[in-house]
Formats: structure tokens, sequence, C-alpha cells
């Protein structure tokens, strides 16, 4: 055969490849165009229903920005979501957190010594302003009598005074700040702990702003609870080049609901029997009870909930003063024994929460609402793994395994941490591969940023705040509140618009640093990190290894 005919031949087959290439996706199309699909629209995580198939799809492609356009050319309307913070500073006068002390003799030498040294620059104003803040950069000593009048709100606990001049400054934690809370709330010791829950939650809710400290960490190595994880950063050099909102888009968005086991392009009937609600991320806000819960606490919490677009579990009754736009980040909390009262909140809602199963009452709202998914709250105990399984095989869509304010089991004996509750509930749905079939809400000791990628490692697939939402909104618990039936607080009315933008800086701060953690990770979806135990250290398992083979000495 000569070159020339090789050549037709090649191309003529390079051609009935393409045709093949360009009938299949064709042929895809139409079928996207008829199934039952949801487009995930990649602004602000509202949801399209494919119903126009190709176009659609077409048109989220066209949405999206893959960087910089030539001048003139057309913006695309692509918005990445992020959650807009305010400025909310506290509604009282709060207890400062630190408490600096200065021993008067020490500070008189450092500034005689000072005056020596700057000798005649002291004629100069701005020295002498320098002198007489010493040794605090912060402001603390900045008072018309310096550091002999500290102003001890202004400390921010970087530590730099008592580095630098340990004879005579120390640093404590004020014991009054921790007031407010309970002792969940509290670091082991206040005195020497390098951060505070409390602090860390009201700088949050306050700014909005991922809270920095300087100094590096001076805590203790590892502790109890979600202390004795470490999230795995060893990629931190990549996509945090450039920043929290870089080039690189880090996906929260999770699926709540069943999901579909296998995607089935020919099948023309919508497979599955219960729609997905998808939320932009995996952090929603848990029922309160009464004793826990105000008309200003459920404004607040409904009104955030609407600006993030994120969902709250409340009852129907407590629902009631809510406006439609918030109505729609509603997940009604029902009982089995008030279906049919409840009828209407079931039937306008997106998914729906039992407070216990029962299988009469899941029948009953799949009549109702037959594409809603149901949730049913599972107490987390050592049979819970059990119990999972056993919903998952009887059609529940979401389980909400909840532990108690403190994070531990309901257990009376020796009650586990609610990670490794969790761990364990997901490890057994994993392995009767029915995993994927439900989704898992986790609530319970979840106070910190941190503890929600650290909830999800251990195979949640989104978390649910309770007392957190309190300390941001500055409530005043009344002894400890560990659960929601021994749980109580000071009722006090506020202005709901500012409890609202409290919850919305505390979640843009959370959703910042889930981005800062999956980045560092490497990850582009917080989805791929759900039971990654490889991306942790656990202490208990580090301990092992390290000292296993290793015989007491007597
Ligand atoms: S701890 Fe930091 S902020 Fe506080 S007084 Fe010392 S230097 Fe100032």
């Amino acid at each position: 055969m000569c070159k020339r005919s090789v050549e037709d031949k090649l191309d003529t087959q390079i051609l009935h490849v393409h045709l093949k290439i360009c009938l299949f996706e064709v042929h895809l199309s139409i079928d996207f165009a008829h199934m039952d699909i949801f487009v995930q629209r990649i602004r602000c995580g509202s949801i399209v229903r494919g119903s126009d198939g190709a176009q659609e799809l077409l048109g989220q492609a066209k949405s999206i920005d893959f960087g910089a356009r030539p001048q003139g050319e057309k913006s695309s309307t692509y918005v990445r979501y992020k959650i807009e913070s305010n400025p909310a500073p506290p509604r009282r006068k709060q207890p400062y957190p630190f408490y600096p002390r200065v021993g008067k003799m020490g500070l008189a030498g450092l500034l005689l010594r000072e005056v020596f040294e700057y000798g005649f620059k002291l004629r100069r104003k701005e020295y002498r302003a320098a002198l007489m803040t010493r040794p605090c950069i912060y402001g603390v000593f900045g008072s018309r009598f310096g550091g002999f009048h500290p102003i001890r709100e202004k400390c921010t606990g970087c530590m730099r005074c008592v580095q630098e001049y340990p004879n005579f400054c120390k640093v404590d934690r004020n014991p009054e700040f921790y007031k407010f809370a309970d002792s969940y709330w509290i670091p082991e010791d206040p005195a020497t702990a390098s951060g505070s829950p409390v602090a860390t939650v009201s700088y949050e809710a306050e700014t909005g702003k991922i809270p920095i400290k300087g100094m590096g960490y001076k805590g203790a190595f590892a502790g109890p609870g979600w202390d004795s994880m470490w999230t795995d950063m060893s990629e931190i050099v990549r996509p945090t080049r450039d920043g929290v909102y870089g080039r690189e888009y880090i996906s929260t968005l999770v699926d709540v609901g069943r999901k579909q086991r296998f995607l089935d392009f020919f099948n023309r009937k919508p497979s599955q029997s219960t729609s997905l609600v998808e939320i932009s991320l995996p952090i929603i806000f848990d029922y309160l009870p009464q004793n826990l819960n105000g008309q200003s606490i459920l404004q607040s919490i409904a009104g955030a909930a609407a600006r993030t677009g994120t969902r709250f579990i409340a009852t129907p009754s407590q629902a009631q003063q809510f406006s439609r736009a918030q109505r729609q980040q509603l997940i009604p909390m029902i009982s089995p024994a008030s279906i049919n009262e409840d009828h209407d909140s079931i039937f306008a809602a997106q998914a729906i929460e039992l407070t216990k199963y029962e299988s009469e009452a899941l029948a009953g709202i799949r009549e109702i609402n037959p594409r809603a998914p149901v949730s049913v709250r599972v107490p987390l105990s050592n049979d819970a793994p059990e119990t999972a399984l056993e919903l998952v095989q009887a059609g529940v869509d979401i389980i909400h395994l909840h532990a108690d304010y403190h994070g531990r089991g309901w257990d009376k004996d020796n009650p586990i941490f609610v990670s490794d509750l969790v761990r364990s509930v997901h490890g057994k749905l994993v392995k009767e591969s029915l995993r994927d079939d439900v989704t898992l809400i986790v609530s319970g000791g979840i106070t910190l940023a941190e503890h929600v990628p650290k909830a999800i490692i251990c195979g949640a697939d989104l978390v649910a705040i309770d007392t957190t939402v309190l300390v941001a909104l500055q409530a005043q618990f009344l002894g400890e509140c560990k659960s929601p039936e021994t749980g109580h607080m000071a009722q006090e009315k506020f202005d709901a618009r500012w409890g609202e933008q409290r919850l919305t800086n505390l979640l843009a701060s959370w959703h910042d640093q889930l981005i800062e953690i999956l980045s560092a990770m490497g990850m582009r979806d917080v989805r791929r990190l759900r039971g990654d135990v490889g991306r942790a250290m656990f202490n208990e398992d580090l301990e092992k290894e390290a000292f296993a083979d290793i015989e007491h000495a007597t």
C-alpha cells in the first residue's frame, strides 16, 4: 500500500472515531435532557432542576469563570460561595479574657534603663510615647500611667511581654471571663491555656474573621476529646498560595439525603424516591429546646440560615413566627405522635426530622411528602452502629447522630467521645456497603471550627451546632449545660438583627477555616474528606505505635 493511501485510511479512521464520540455526546445530551437530575449551580449553592437538560448544562458551563479574560469581554455571572461578614460587637460588655500583670519595680527598672539608652532622643514625642507603652505593642500599657495601670481589655494574650520580661510580666486568664459558659467551654487549666473556646467563638461572631494567634502554639501536645486528633496539613504549599478565595475553587457543598447507588443514563424514570437537599456548607443549626431558646435566638438562627443558605432544625411550633424565606431553610422536627397535627409543615418541608424512628411515622411522612428526605434522631451510644444499620435498611435517608452537649455518648457507664462513636457508625455502614445510602449528621460537642473537618474525617457528612450558638449570642448559662433536658440559661431579649449578624459571622469564619484546612490537605471538595481517616492522626494510635513494645519498668 502506498504512503498516500495509508494516510487516507488513517484519516478516515480518525474521522470515524470522531463521529462516534460526537454521536455518543449527542446521545448523552439527549439523555441528560430527559433525566430527572439536579444540576448544582455553582452560584451561591442555589439549585436548578435540569429539566432543560443539555441547555442547562451548557448554561452552567458558561457561567464558570476560568480566570482572567481579555479586556472588554463580557463578564461572567459566576459568583463563588462566600459568606459576607460585618462587624457585630458584643451587645454587652463582657469580661476581658486575659489578666496581664506587671511588677512595678521591674517595670520602673526597665523604664530607667531605656531612658539612659534613648538619651536625647526622648526630646522627640514619638520616642516618649513608645517608651510609655513598653513592653506591650498592643497598647495595654498605653494609658497615662503606662504599664503601672494596664488597660487589660486590650490584651490579646500574645505572651510577648512574658517572653521578653519573664521576671516582672505575667499574663493569667481572667476567671470572670468563663462565668457565662459551662465546664466544657473552659480549658482544663485556664491560667496557662493558650486558647479559649469562648474567646475564639466570641471573636469569630464579632468579626467573621479567622482568629490568628502569634507566637506559635504553646499548649499540650494532646488533650481529651477533639484534641486527641490532628488533621494532616502536609500539602499546605499547594492551593493556599493565593489565599482562601484564590484561583482554585474548593467546594464545601454537601448532599443531604439518600444518594443513588449508581448512575443509570438510560432509565428515563427517576429511580430515586426522595430528592437530595444541597447545602453550601456542611454546618446546620440544631434544635434547641425552650429552656435554651427564645424568640430572639430563634429569629437570629432563622435569619442567619436564610442569609448563608444553610438549614436549621426547629419544631413547627417554634417556626410559627418565621417569614416565608426563613421557613424555606427549616427542617421541621416532628414527633411520631404529631404527624397529622403537623401535616402542613411536613408537606412544605424540603427535609424532615423525626424525633425517633417508628415505621408508621415514616410511612405517614412519605405519604404526605414523598420527595422530602427523612432524618431520624439517634442518640449516640455503644449500640448506635446497629441502630444505624437497621434504620438504613428500613429506608431512612438521613441519620442525625447526637451526643450530649459535652460531646459524650449517652451510655451511663464510661460514655465514649463523639468522634469514636461516629467512627464506629461510619465503619459499620461501610462494612455493610450501605454508607452511601444515607447521610450522617453529627451534633454534640462541636464548638470550634476545627471540629467540623475532624467530625467529617470520622465519618460525618455534616454537623449541627447547638450550644455554640448560645455562646456566639452571649447567652448566659445557668449551671452545667450538658443535655437539652438539664441545660438552662438566663432568658433575655435582644435585637435579632444583631444575633443574625453574629451567627452569619460565625459561619463565615468557620467556612473560611474549613477551606483553609481543605486547601492545606490539597482537597477541592469537602465530600472527599468524609471518613478519610488517613488525613488525620489519632493520639491513641500514635501512643500504641510508639509504646506498645516497651515493657513497664518496675
Ligand atoms: S500578652 Fe501581649 S497583648 Fe497582653 S500585655 Fe503582654 S504583650 Fe500585651
